[in-house]
């Protein structure tokens, strides 16, 4: 069973790393709070985040507005951790994808799009996945834990100061950021939510809030906490038009089927200040659920929310049991929807000689649902080994 509690972190946010407090993560008012404590003024908070965020500096003793005695103090209580890279890869196609180990030894992934004049960068929020899509390599690992909000933004300044800008504020190169790497974002709620704030606060990475989207499998209580608690752009994966299909392909679909789904998608939008549509992802499998009469029943299914849709043919995977549909399959289901008013879009493939496309993300998953071993075990069965 899935625990969908908005609080299912099973381990304590690390903030404290042999008794420092880590300050990569904390929001502004922490901080503030953080150096209340040691009878320093609200300002430095905003001194810290510009340096640790603008400039990507995490030593202490090179934040020079600072005196001497109080770098020295910091440093007697806090750390910046900030995630260890274990491979750097580089597609022909300018997509960059990372693999970071995060304590405890598993390794997640994240990945860097650039696309014109925008730059999308695609953060994981959990160690594998505990969803378990069925097309999915990231929930065919299993699941380790969530991710804390010093991980998840920790990915970002990676990210941001891998170009070798000196001030991130004045040269973006991640203009958009999307939870969609490995994990089920709305299942590791508060650290997403945290990690959101700081990525898009002016001192920390200054990204719109349209231009950071949190993409999920449908976890309907978090949407609406998600309304109450801030005004992201979101994103859903459906996958399929029937209950009876997506029940198969997203099993979350047995606790918040796709009518229930949707309302909450409308509720959603009528909590943002502004004019706003979902984006609805559709990996397009052969055969499984790329056919007209699928395509027709989708567009019906979708007439009454705002919605832009957005077809990834399915990228493959070893064992997976799931191809990709023709270029023409794909063209035609699109053609469908646009013929019934619908705005659809076919996602080109990128980074997919590094393995970075959506869906390949796997990094290294120390199981703990034994989901990876019986995924292995059935398959060793199926091939007769
Ligand atoms: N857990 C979240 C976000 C991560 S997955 C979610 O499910 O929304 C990001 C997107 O990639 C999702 O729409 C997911 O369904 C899709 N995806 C997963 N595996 C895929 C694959 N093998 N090929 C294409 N898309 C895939
Ligand atoms: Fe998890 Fe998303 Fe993959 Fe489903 S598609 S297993 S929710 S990461």
């Amino acid at each position: 069973m899935i625990a969908t509690s908005l609080d299912s972190q099973d381990i304590p946010e690390p903030s404290s790393v042999a008794g420092k407090l880590n300050l990569l993560g904390l929001s502004r008012e922490a901080l503030v709070d953080f150096f209340a404590e040691m009878g320093e003024k609200p300002f430095r908070a905003q001194q810290l985040m510009k340096w640790l965020y603008h400039r990507g500096v995490s030593d202490f003793e090179q934040m020079t507005d600072m005196s001497k005695a109080l770098r020295t103090k910091l440093a007697q209580v806090a750390c910046i951790i900030v995630p260890e890279i274990v491979v750097q890869n580089y597609s022909t196609d300018g997509t960059r994808k990372w693999v970071m180990r995060m304590p405890g030894g598993s390794s997640i992934e994240t990945v860097y799009i650039p696309d014109g004049g925008r730059g999308t960068l695609c953060v994981s929020s959990q160690i594998g996945c505990a969803v378990d899509c069925s097309f999915c390599s990231t929930g065919k690992q299993g699941f380790n834990r969530n991710l804390t909000a010093a991980e998840i933004i920790g990915q970002m300044w990676i990210a941001a100061h891998s170009f070798g800008s000196r001030d991130v504020s004045s040269e973006r190169y991640v203009t958009n950021v999307v939870f969609m790497g490995m994990g089920e974002p709305l299942l590791n709620y508060g650290p997403v939510l945290n990690a959101s704030k700081l990525m898009m606060d002016d001192l920390g990475f200054g990204i719109g809030k349209r231009r950071l989207t949190i993409s999920t499998s449908g976890v309907v209580p978090a949407i609406d906490q998600l309304g109450d608690d801030t005004d992201v752009s979101l994103a859903i994966s459906l996958h399929a038009p029937t209950d009876e299909l997506r029940d198969v392909l997203v099993p979350l679909n047995r606790k918040y089927p796709i009518a229930v789904l949707l309302a909450a998608c409308q509720r959603y939008l009528d909590k943002l200040p502004d004019k706003r549509k979902i984006t609805i992802e559709y990996t397009l499998m052969k055969d499984v659920n790329d056919s007209p009469e699928q395509a027709a029943q989708l567009a019906a299914v979708l007439a009454d929310l705002p919605v832009k849709i957005n077809l990834i043919p399915f990228n493959p995977f070893p064992n997976s049991g799931y191809e990709r549909p023709s270029r023409n399959a794909a063209m035609r289901f699109s053609k469908i929807l646009q013929e019934a008013g619908h705005i659809a879009t076919i996602r080109t493939t990128r980074g997919d000689d590094i393995d970075a496309a959506c869906g390949q993300l796997v990094g290294q998953v120390a199981d703990r649902t034994r989901r990876q071993e019986r995924w292995k075990q059935q398959h060793d069965q199926a091939a007769g080994l």
